[in-house]
């Protein structure tokens, strides 16, 4: 089985999906990691960490040095402008998608889900393009010269509620809707906050929501996921992202 990680930045696999990817690689699963920008006008820490100029280079060498972390089998950077992912092309991005969704053939893909978790208009663009790929790679009609159809099996949203607030509020994820997949990663924390610590430009936000965070252990030891669609699941919230499949 081959599961697909869909997102706009470098570090968003970090914060969401790096734990998730890590699991289901070690059950034998392919995993593959598509970023559509290089989140290069993106903040560059305190103090910089390099020149405006080199961000672009340095985020992707730091994508690149998180991806390698969390082991993902491929990785593959869109090239769309930073916090103009929204303005892209929508014919281009879907044959994009498209065409990996077909090779690929993946039955569960990650995006985010359609408020951008955090309401980032990038965010937001990668889970509607992701969303309307996944419809057009089953069916035959579209971009017929980029490979047989192919359909997902599931798709998984970023989560109502985020790790870290449901740790520091001490939520009972069981009862929260839109908690579908709570998953335990426990046993590659210390893989998980390299790939974090990976981002070296993206600190202030990383040691925001994980580093600063008294419970960073906690937050670090679970991912959250909620289905779009797919199978109903018999208990929420399942464990396993492959359930029912
Ligand atoms: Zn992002």
């Amino acid at each position: 089985m081959t599961i697909l990680f869909c997102f706009a930045h470098p570090d968003d696999e970090s914060f969401s999906g790096a734990g998730t990817a890590m699991r289901c690689a070690a059950a034998g699963a392919k995993t593959v990691l598509v970023t559509a920008t290089l989140g290069e006008r993106g903040k560059r820490g305190d103090p910089p960490v390099c020149e405006e100029a080199d961000l672009p280079a340095v985020r992707e060498h730091e994508l690149r040095n998180a991806a390698a972390v969390i082991g993902f089998d491929e990785l593959h950077l869109l090239g769309y402008r930073d916090r103009e992912l929204a303005d892209a092309p929508p014919e281009a991005m879907r044959r994009v998608l498209v065409s990996h969704l077909r090779r690929l053939r993946p039955a569960v893909v990650v995006t985010f889900d359609p408020n951008g978790f955090n309401a980032h208009p990038d965010h937001v663009a990668i889970s509607r393009f992701c969303s309307e790929a996944i419809a057009a790679a089953a069916d035959p009609r579209w971009h017929p010269d980029a490979g047989a159809p192919h359909q997902v099996r599931r798709l998984l949203w970023t989560p109502p509620v985020a790790p870290w607030d449901a740790v520091a509020l001490d939520l009972d994820l069981a009862a929260q809707p839109g908690a579908d997949f709570v998953i335990d990663v426990s046993a590659f924390r210390k893989r998980r906050i390299a790939a974090l610590r990976a981002h070296r430009t993206q600190h202030l936000s990383v040691d925001r929501y994980f580093f600063d965070r008294p419970e960073l252990d906690r937050i670090v030891d679970v991912e959250i996921w909620r289905q779009a669609w797919g199978p109903a699941l018999a208990t929420r919230p399942s464990r396993d992202v492959f359930d029912g499949l």
